[in-house]
């Protein structure tokens, strides 16, 4: 059917995205038949769907709408750039905005990660992380020492290496990855420790089980340590305090460079442009991000390299090329709109005001807790929350436990909030320009979506 010039119905909308859009995560049962919500408009906070109805976007997107939906100084920006220069090929050329982006990304990173290279998102942006340390250490002839430590449950996208070193879906996969390339470090998350045992013990343990990996698999095999500092898609999991510090300082020693990845949690979502310093202390080798560096109004990564890497890799012996790159790296339209976009954040002061409402929004969240007997954890810090149903105790609970995600989802969703469940829990992360009344707005909808859920565990 030719489609162009016609105005499609809603029956055509539905039919064509069933017919001929996979989406990303589909599962084969709905392979071809899944429908999907329908979003038109969206305003701050809030997304319409086709039938007009108006939603909190509770997940902000996929944790990415840092400065809302609507702003028109993001449009004029990207309508300028758009006429001015559209698009420049990376490989011959350079461009105001990929140039000043560049500086403004190195001027917020913490330490000497001063070197930016532009990616499309962030699984690309964790692909040329991981390619800069395999690179470097073929530079500095030590090919072996390319195995990359991954954590259960960590998430890093979705290129081959991406998914590789992801912990999240690994048994869930039905295709091999490049297991020869990665190990994993089982689940840090305080919540599952064994009872009795304190957090600071939970810590050793966990800090014990890097020390291990490395004692098992050799420091001269090992290439990188790649962590979230929150691991958002694992189920907002935040790790003992000193953790990262600790971890940082083995890799230290062991030569090993430590990949942040900070493709959630990196342009405000902690109230600052970065978490590793800022929240954990740490200055990591590399940093990747995305999502938030442009708000969601394009697609952009990066991948920020510190200068001793850098000087590092010049400075082996021989030339050699890098041979990393997108047709799309430092976009001029999508470099323009992450500038934008910090202009907003700045000029706003954002991440004053997400440091500001977190105690608030985190208050919220633990009175859930107090509230629902079927909860068995929350957890988050900045703009970053989840709720964990507790364990099932026979088939039948385990059952509604595994489901309460999207249960809480679907309560939320009939009353105009959208959460994201996964499994036993459901996530969310709304645009940090989320005001407090907006914060009770989205809680006092939880709770009633809480108390809905709850009568299916009585
Ligand atoms: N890294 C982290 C921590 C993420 O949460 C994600 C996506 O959610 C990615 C990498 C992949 O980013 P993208 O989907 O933009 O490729």
């Amino acid at each position: 059917m030719n489609t162009l010039g016609n105005t499609p119905t809603d029956g055509d909308l539905v039919a064509w995205d069933r017919d001929h859009h996979l989406h990303p995560w589909a599962g084969t049962g709905g392979f071809g038949s899944d429908e999907y919500m329908r979003v038109n408009t969206a305003d701050g906070i809030y997304l319409w769907d086709a039938a007009g109805k108006r939603y909190i976007d509770g997940p902000g997107g996929m944790w990415c709408t840092q400065i809302g939906y609507g702003r028109q100084e993001m449009a004029d920006t990207i309508s300028q750039q758009v006429m001015k220069m559209p698009y420049a090929s990376p490989w011959s050329f350079t461009t105001e905005p990929a140039a000043v982006l560049a500086r403004m990304i190195a001027e917020r990173t913490p330490g000497d990660l001063n070197t930016v290279h532009f990616t499309t998102g962030g699984s690309t942006a964790v692909d040329t992380a991981l390619r800069t340390a395999l690179f470097m250490n073929k530079r500095l002839g030590r090919p072996e020492k390319r195995i990359v430590i991954g954590r259960e449950k960590g998430y890093h996208g979705s290129t081959f290496l991406a998914a590789t070193v992801t912990g999240k879906e690994r048994f869930e996969t039905s295709f091999e990855k490049a297991q020869d390339l990665v190990h994993f470090l089982p689940d840090v998350n305080p919540y599952h420790r064994p009872e009795g045992m304190s957090v600071d013990a939970w810590c050793d343990a966990k800090v014990a089980d890097l020390e291990n990996l490395i004692a098992d698999v050799g420091a001269d095999r090992i290439a990188a340590f790649i962590a979230e500092p929150i691991l958002c898609s694992g189920g907002v999991i935040v790790p003992p305090p000193g953790y990262h510090k600790r971890t940082l300082e083995i890799c230290r020693a062991n030569d090993i460079l430590y990949i942040s990845d900070e493709v959630v949690t990196g342009f405000g979502r902690l109230g600052h442009w970065f978490a590793s310093e800022d929240v954990f202390g740490i200055v990591p080798d590399i940093i990747t991000c995305a999502k938030g560096l442009t708000s969601g109004y394009l697609p952009l990564g990066a991948c920020i390299i510190s200068d001793t890497v850098m000087k590092r890799i010049a400075e082996a012996p021989g030339d050699d090329v890098f041979y990393n790159g997108y047709t799309y790296s430092g976009h001029p339209v999508s470099c323009a709109a992450a500038i934008k976009n910090i202009e907003i954040m700045e000029r706003e002061d954002i991440l004053g005001h997400v440091q500001c409402v977190t105690p608030h929004f985190q208050d919220r969240l633990h009175q859930i807790k107090e509230k629902f007997s079927i909860v068995g954890d929350v957890r988050g810090d900045g703009l970053l929350g989840c709720i964990e149903c507790r364990p099932g105790l026979n088939v039948e609970s385990y059952e509604a436990h595994v489901k309460f995600g999207q249960k809480l989802d679907d309560a939320c969703e009939e009353m105009g909030l959208l959460l994201r469940p996964f499994g036993n829990m459901a996530v969310f992360s709304p645009p940090l320009i989320i005001t407090p009344s907006q914060i009770d707005e989205m809680f006092d909808i939880m709770e009633a979506g809480m108390a809905q859920v709850s009568k299916d565990y009585d």
